[in-house]
């Protein structure tokens, strides 16, 4: 879990989307076709995850691009809502998972070496209860692109929920992308690393080096004395977000907008997350700090 601060650790940012599907399942892209955008659009890695499906993805990474195989994997929810949505990264072989309780299926994706996602919470009508059985997700969609097509990409409050409930997992903007346009470039994570090998990046990924946004830049967070601080783009508001009623919000003040800010962290605080909204409303999210 969360334990490297991106922005103090050494590397380079990389840009990257963890959820993508092509003609091998539903999308309207090719494979070849698929990570050409996202690389032409200049994003350093694409994970291809095609519902109930594998590709062989390693003819797509160069020097310049890493191309990393995944799935979405779709097990049935033994609990009485709707089927669950996970996105496995960095698997090689398919989850079977038709008969598999979704812990089988998420020790499966780990066995594999790699990391589980749990989709568009809102989209997908999931609440905490669904989510309490779960165990071995290292992160939720925070936002989800091509579920706003319904108007449901944002699933802030199941994060917090699962933060609260269950215990630390990080979040992640991806574009879920299908089409060509309306579900493409428009969620990703900037994913500090030391270089863009895989290797590096599922570890910087397991770690929480990363955050996410839709167009707002996050340029340093500290943590000094209690104080949690953040430098960002301009902003039309600044939000910590903690446990249950704890939190605070900053608004301009003298029709500026805001480049920083900074919020005391108390003794007994869980957690911290900052979300940063931009004039437009766009929006970025870092990770939680966990105490
Ligand atoms: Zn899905
Ligand atoms: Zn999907």
């Amino acid at each position: 879990m969360l334990n490297r601060n991106p922005f103090q650790a050494p590397g380079q940012w990389y840009r990257g989307n963890t959820h993508s599907h092509s003609t091998e399942s539903d999308g309207r892209l090719s494979v070849s076709d698929r990570f050409a955008a996202y690389q032409d659009a200049g994003y350093d890695f694409l994970v291809l995850t095609d519902h109930r499906k594998v590709n062989d993805v390693d003819a797509y990474t160069s020097s310049e691009f890493l191309a990393i195989s995944g799935s979405e994997v779709h097990p049935s929810n033994p609990y009485g809502g709707p089927t669950y949505h996970i996105v496995a990264i960095n698997i090689h072989e398919q989850v079977n998972c038709a008969k598999m309780h979704p812990n089988a299926v998420i020790d499966d994706i780990k066995e594999q070496g790699g990391e589980a996602v749990l989709c568009h919470p809102y989209w997908c009508g999931h609440t905490i209860t669904d989510y309490l059985p779960l165990r071995g997700y290292f992160a939720v969609e925070v936002y989800n692109d091509t579920c706003m097509g319904i108007g449901k990409g944002f699933s802030e409050q199941s994060w917090d929920e699962l933060l609260d409930k269950c215990g630390p997992v990080l979040g992640i903007a991806a574009d879920d992308a299908h089409g060509t346009e309306h579900d493409c470039f428009h969620g990703w994570i900037m994913v500090k690393s030391e270089d863009l090998t895989l290797d590096s990046i599922m570890d910087a990924l397991r770690t929480g080096s990363f955050y996410s946004t839709l167009g707002p830049e996050i340029h340093d967070i500290q943590l000094i004395d209690n104080e949690l601080s953040v430098k960002c783009s301009e902003a039309k508001s600044i939000v910590f977000i903690a446990e249950r009623s704890r939190g605070r919000r900053f608004l301009p003040k003298n029709g500026e907008l805001l480049t920083e800010a900074s919020y005391p962290i108390s003794d007994s605080a869980k957690y911290v997350r900052i979300e940063v909204t931009d004039e437009t409303g766009k929006k970025a999210w870092s990770n939680p700090f966990f105490f």
